[in-house]
């Protein structure tokens, strides 16, 4: 279970986070999406700390922190409950595929060395990747470095999958090979956070669309009322401009 509430971020004085509450079934897909500038990004970003919230409670599992008093261990707990999928991949160019999904074993879950490689040589089979265990990821196109990046999220096994526009970096023909990668972790019934522009393949992976404007959750449904019959006038003109 995660429970989000009253979750809030400024910066500069400027509201970003705006009083975020959400909660999220073990199992369910969750997508948001929103004009830029939202503060989609930083919502995710702020529940594993990667931005510091300033306000709200957040709990994920059997980890509950009030974010404005969180002591380093409960930011490291908390941590530990989700794993991201980053935009632009963002793996260790110095280290190979197999070494970037075993980097978080090893360090943050204190596996051993030989586990952890073992660990992601099954991850990297399952993503397609097993010939590439070798390779550094400047050898590797746009779309097999993001199936790494979704591998590493993977091999972690934790609660929750946090998703930043996974395809947006990518050039057209890799899209295919991440989404496909994306409903292959879905069936696993794997709990997942993702903000994404493809709006069809929202449709297709959504158990539930979150619409964030400004900072806040506009308006939240069923993929087929979010796209059939939106109701606040913001989410019609968004959605009216992406067709
Ligand atoms: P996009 O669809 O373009 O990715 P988004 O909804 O993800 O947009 P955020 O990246 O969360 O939007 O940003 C929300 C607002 O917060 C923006 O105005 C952005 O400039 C601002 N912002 C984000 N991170 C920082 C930061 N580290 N310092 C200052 N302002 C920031
Ligand atoms: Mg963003």
């Amino acid at each position: 279970m995660i429970s989000i509430r009253g979750l809030s971020k400024s910066f500069n004085g400027t509201a970003v986070l705006d009083g975020i509450d959400l909660d999220i079934a073990p199992g369910e897909r969750v997508v948001i999406i929103g004009p830029s500038g939202t503060g989609k990004s930083t919502l995710l970003r702020c529940l594993n700390f990667l931005d510091q919230p300033d306000a709200g409670r957040i709990t994920i599992g059997d980890v509950t922190l009030d974010a404005a008093r969180a002591s380093r261990a409960e930011i490291l707990a908390l941590r530990r409950r989700s794993a991201f999928v980053f935009q632009n991949y963002a793996l260790f160019a110095n280290k190979t595929a197999q070494e970037n999904i075993m980097e978080a074993l090893v360090t943050v879950q204190g596996r051993s060395k030989a586990e952890a490689a073992a660990r992601a040589l099954e991850v990297l089979a399952e993503t397609g990747l097993a010939d590439k265990a070798g390779s550094y990821p400047a050898s590797l196109s746009g779309g097999q470095q993001q199936r790494v990046g979704i591998g590493r999220a993977m091999a972690i096994g934790s609660e929750l999958m946090l998703f930043d526009e996974p395809t947006s970096a990518l050039d057209p023909e890799w899209v295919g090979e991440v989404l496909d990668l994306m409903r292959r972790v879905a069936e696993r019934k794997q709990t997942m956070l993702i903000v994404t522009h493809e709006m069809q393949f929202a449709r297709e992976i959504a158990d539930r669309v979150i619409f964030m404007h400004g900072g806040k959750v506009v308006e939240e449904g069923a993929p087929e009322q979010i796209f059939g019959a939106p109701k606040d006038e913001r989410l019609q003109r968004f959605l009216s401009r992406l067709s």
